[in-house]
């Protein structure tokens, strides 16, 4: 396998969070204190308050805001063909992420519902969010 230390995370204070709950099995994502936004990728204050965002604990589930399958190697982590979602996180108009899924290689449709969990970064130890095609009925 080639050399995958081009593609491993380097975690610094805003960052960390997230990667230490991942390797825990958690999702943290960045949260304002006082409005109760979601920021991701996090900053260090809310958009809208100017306060400093917190680590916290997001919901294991999301459904699927849109999505493509991957036919060409755009980085050499995972053989083609996959599937690239982004994800709202607890529902329709949380926090959005990108994460492969796995289950299918095929096409996930907008509005199917997701479970989250974590898998191995290949390349090193860090551990990623992917999304597990849920067998609950379509939320849109
Ligand atoms: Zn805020």
């Amino acid at each position: 396998m080639s050399d995958l230390s081009a593609f491993q995370p380097v975690p610094d204070a805003l960052t960390g969070p997230f990667w230490d709950g991942a390797r825990g099995g958690r999702l943290i994502l960045a949260r304002c204190p006082r409005c109760r936004a979601w920021q991701h990728p996090p900053l260090e204050m809310c958009r809208a308050c100017a306060v400093p965002l917190q680590p916290e604990a997001a919901p294991l589930w999301g459904v699927v805001y849109s999505g493509t399958v991957m036919r060409h190697p755009a980085v050499p982590l995972y053989p083609t063909p996959y599937t690239v979602v982004i994800v709202e996180v607890g529902g329709v108009g949380g926090p959005r992420i990108v994460t492969r899924v796995v289950g299918t290689d095929g096409d996930v449709a907008p509005g199917t519902r997701v479970d989250i969990a974590m898998r191995p970064l290949p390349g090193g130890d860090f551990m990623v969010p992917v999304a597990l095609v849920s067998t609950r009925e379509e939320v849109r």
